[in-house]
């Protein structure tokens, strides 16, 4: 089913159908903020009301043109500029395929680092979110790069692929703040574990590394398990609940949103918004199938 529903996030018919409909618009909206910047810093402003911060993005991957690229590029120092002027505790995620990636490596990192000056100046910040393995290397070099020149630039490693140990202590190193995710693309077994039991595994392990020697750690999960674990680690390490932040998904598992900021932990919301929502509405769905008969239940009430 996984399979499947990650292979018709690709099918460019559907995708039409869905972006244009607005009945699937009204089921996206439980993941997806909605079409405008304006929705997204209301959302960020109500979430901020319940102590929770948001980071935002701006749906939209594998642009094909660099004049695509360059748009992006402006939407974002627009979210930027919106966060600041409504004193929102919010920054932005980003994705290299949408700053021209495929397109060209120079381009891309020009575009990528007007935000990150831009996000410097506001002492804001820009994540990188990590895409699927063909771009790990190309995605940590830029990264590297500009936070060696900007400083407000991190990214993000997935505790599915076998080279992240490495990946998490040069990150640790080089004082990169980062963000642990367990990983949402489809990847060989020459390069990612498959199990899930394998995968949590090394989520532990690398929550664990990340607490003893990275910056301002943001751990990205709705597994209850692994969030038990880092709060118990956290507090037998002796690590301030401002140390670290937890992560999630804007719409999913709402009653551990609302345990984490009733408890003081931090925690920061990931805020999509944008008219091309189809793709991450279709992750969301392969993550869990079961949110396929949310959605029918949905499709037979209208
Ligand atoms: C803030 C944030 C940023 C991310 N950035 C990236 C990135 O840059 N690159 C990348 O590859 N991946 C990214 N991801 C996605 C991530 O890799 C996982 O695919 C996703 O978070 C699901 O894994 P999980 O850790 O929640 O654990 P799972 O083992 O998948 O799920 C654990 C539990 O969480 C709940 N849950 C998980 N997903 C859903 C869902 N869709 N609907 C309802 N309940 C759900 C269920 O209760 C499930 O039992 C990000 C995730 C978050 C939260």
């Amino acid at each position: 089913m996984r399979t499947l529903l990650l292979s018709l996030s690709r099918n460019k018919r559907l995708r039409k159908w869905m972006e244009t409909s607005p009945l699937a618009r009204r089921l996206a909206a439980r993941f997806v903020a909605g079409n405008t910047l304006a929705e997204a810093l209301a959302v960020a402003r109500r979430i901020q009301a319940d102590g929770i911060s948001a980071t935002l993005d701006h749906l939209g991957e594998n642009v094909t043109s660099l004049a695509e690229a360059a748009a992006s590029r402006d939407v974002y120092l627009q979210t930027l500029d919106g966060i600041a002027a409504g004193g929102l505790k919010a920054n932005v995620s980003i994705k290299l395929t949408q700053f021209g990636m495929d397109l060209s490596e120079e381009a891309c990192r020009a575009n990528v680092e007007q935000l990150a000056a831009r996000a410097e100046q506001l002492g804001s910040f820009v994540r990188v979110d990590m895409e699927s393995s063909d771009y790990t290397d190309r995605t940590l070099r830029l990264v590297e790069e500009l936070h060696a020149r900007h400083g407000a630039v991190g990214t993000v490693i997935q505790a599915y692929l076998l080279r992240s140990k490495k990946d998490v202590e040069r990150l640790c190193d080089l004082k990169v703040r980062v963000r642990l995710c367990k990983g949402a693309y489809l990847e060989p077994p020459s390069v990612a574990f498959h199990k899930k039991a394998a995968v949590d595994r090394n989520f532990v392990e690398l929550m664990r590394l990340l607490l003893d020697r990275g910056v301002y750690p943001a751990f990205a999960t709705h597994d209850e398990r692994i969030i038990r674990e880092t709060e118990r680690y956290a507090r037998e390490r002796g690590i301030p609940r401002e140390g670290f932040e937890f992560q999630m998904l804007y719409g999913i598992r709402r009653d551990i949103q609302r345990r984490l900021a009733a408890e003081g932990y931090r925690l920061r919301l990931y805020v999509p918004f944008g008219r091309a929502w189809y793709p991450y509405f279709m992750r969301r769905l392969a993550e869990r199938p079961a949110n396929l008969l949310f959605l029918l239940r949905n499709l037979l009430r209208h």
